[in-house]
């Protein structure tokens, strides 16, 4: 199977509080996205990284050109969407035809370890879709108006982490369905799910954090260093 990972850096990312758009903000003295795209770009079953940024954002990219040139199976990046949701319809869009296979993967998550991103796509390519997630160790509310309205049971909850992984022809149907009915899901394979495909979980690692607050930005550092040591 052809596998292209699809690394979404479209978002404003206010939460963490920095005047850069958060796919550029410095870790270890490298902008985010390159940890990520670098990342990706490792994954032996990964044969394309097609990145997606926004529009605004796609001059600051080509700034970074001697840095891009320097890792491998980059495509040129295209704009991403207002929802998340846009983005990935424009990487999936962007992607050639022989790529049967799509790992959809936040920018934000840089510290994504190889071993994992490759039993992911080991899962999708039997089931035809997989993600990453980890059991939770809080128990989980689901709260409306400031109240408690269930409680799901613990063993059952789990938090969704990316990459997520689907045959491309499932993924694209499950968004244009999405897309049609004007429904917006916080992440893919809730498009899927609408579709009715079952999506296998796949527990993934306590590392991949997604950089979301000022207090991620270094733990993430370390997390990153201590891979380059390794
Ligand atoms: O906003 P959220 O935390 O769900 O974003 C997850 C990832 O999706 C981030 O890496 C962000 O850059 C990306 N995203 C995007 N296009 C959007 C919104 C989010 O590529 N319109």
């Amino acid at each position: 199977m052809h596998v292209a990972a699809l690394v979404l850096a479209a978002g404003r990312g206010e939460r963490l509080r920095q005047t850069l758009p958060k796919a550029f903000v410095l870790l270890a003295g490298k902008p985010m996205l390159l940890h990520t795209l670098a990342a990706l770009a490792a994954v032996p079953e990964v044969d394309r990284v097609q990145p997606v940024v926004a529009a605004r954002d796609l001059p600051r990219l080509d700034a970074l050109a001697a840095e891009l040139g320097g890792i491998p199976k980059i495509a040129p990046a295209v704009a991403g969407g207002v929802e998340r949701q846009d983005s990935v319809r424009a990487g999936l869009a962007a992607l050639p035809r022989e790529i049967s296979l799509v790992a959809v993967h936040d920018a934000a998550r840089p510290c994504v370890s190889q071993e994992s991103v490759s039993r992911v796509i080991a899962a999708a390519e039997r089931s035809g879709a997989a993600i990453l997630a980890m059991p939770v160790a809080d128990t989980i509310k689901r709260v409306r108006d400031g109240r408690i309205v269930e409680t799901p049971q613990r063993s059952e909850c789990y938090a969704a982490q990316t990459p997520q992984v689907f045959r491309v022809e499932v993924l694209r149907e499950a968004l244009e369905k999405a897309h049609a009915e004007g429904r917006v899901g916080t992440d893919d394979a809730h498009a899927v799910e609408w579709l009715g495909v079952p999506v296998e979980v796949v527990e993934g690692d306590r590392r991949n954090l997604k950089v979301t607050r000022p207090e991620d930005i270094p733990i993430a550092e370390r997390l990153l260093l201590a891979r380059s040591k390794s």
